[in-house]
């Protein structure tokens, strides 16, 4: 397939990779990271896109998608796909998928869980929303970059499956690492805590998978000092689409609330930035009940 890729950063970067070294001629656009082996450079987005059976975006919000698109969509060849797998808010993704299918071309979102590692990998999992013949064009691909991908309905679909599966994420890391500092000051030991909860109905994969605490559970970012895994500020980022979608259709989401004002306070406040995401535990540990009443 002919494949045109804007936004080679992090995630983008190895996943065109990927594609290249799978054979597919990808055309690869971003304002500043480098291309990735395999990649040809395009001069301008719409260079990128045009004459490509699909083209792939992987860009840091829902603005720079809406740019983004109104510079390619023209570009494109009718019937092709613009395939965005960016999390980026419901309602730009929608909007996105309209001005596609007004110029009679196919559009997908499909956001990704994985990470970096995952995108390295090519075993990422897509969450995918938009019609049936946009996403048997794409499947392919997907299959390449990742290891599942789940079609979730019409558009916006994908993206309402990324952040209410991250709003999920956010709350059960940090009642696992409250848990722990509780347990602590009760006197529990972390790994007897571990071996409890990891086999009750405590668990999650925050605490079996991804386990806060250090030398406790499977290897996970809190053996490396915190280092990311999953930064703080890529969960506050979900959250806070999360709680901008909860307005918008007006649903009740207090824990999700909550969790937002926690990791905003811990990522601009508290030193949170460039911290795993499970870095809230020795936030917990080193307060006190006072700490929380004061805000
Ligand atoms: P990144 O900042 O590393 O990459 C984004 C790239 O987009 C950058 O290279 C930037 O130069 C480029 N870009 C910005 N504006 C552009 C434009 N107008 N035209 C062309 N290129 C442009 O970010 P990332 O970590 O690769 O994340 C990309 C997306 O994937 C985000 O929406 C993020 O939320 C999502 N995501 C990231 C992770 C992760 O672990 N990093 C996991 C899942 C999902």
């Amino acid at each position: 397939m002919k494949i045109g890729f804007i936004g080679l950063g992090n995630m983008g970067g190895p996943m065109a990779a990927n594609l290249a070294r799978a054979g597919h001629a990808v055309a690869g656009f971003d304002l500043t990271a480098p291309m990735p082996e395999g990649v040809s450079r395009a001069d301008t987005a719409a260079a990128a896109a045009q004459g490509a059976d699909v083209v792939i975006t992987m860009l840091p919000n829902g603005a720079i998608l809406r740019a983004v698109a109104a510079e390619v969509l023209p570009a494109m060849t009718a019937g092709a796909v613009l395939c965005d797998c960016s999390t980026v808010d419901v309602e730009s993704a929608r909007a996105v998928a309209d001005q596609a299918q007004a110029a009679g071309l196919g559009a997908l979102d499909a956001p990704v869980s994985g990470g970096i590692g995952g995108a390295a990998a090519g075993t990422l999992t897509f969450m995918v929303g938009g019609p049936d013949a946009a996403f048997a064009t794409v499947l392919p691909l997907f299959e390449m970059m990742g290891q599942k991908a789940v079609h979730c309905g019409a558009a916006g679909a994908g993206q309402a499956a990324k952040i209410c599966n991250n709003m999920i994420l956010g709350v059960t890391m940090i009642a696992t690492c409250e848990a722990f500092a509780l347990a602590d000051k009760l006197g529990l030991d972390r790994q007897k805590m571990f071996d409890v909860v990891s086999t009750s109905s405590g668990y999650s994969w925050s605490m079996n998978a991804c386990c806060p605490a250090p030398g406790v559970g499977p290897t996970s970012p809190a053996d490396n000092d915190y280092k990311p895994g999953f930064a703080s500020e890529l969960m506050l980022k979900d959250l806070r689409l999360s709680q901008q979608a909860a307005t918008g259709a007006d649903a009740d989401t207090p824990m999700g609330q909550l969790a937002t004002a926690l990791y905003g306070a811990f990522v601009e406040e508290e030193g949170g930035k460039g911290r795993d995401f499970s870095a809230m535990l020795p936030r917990f540990a080193g307060r006190g009940r006072g700490d929380a009443q004061d805000g």
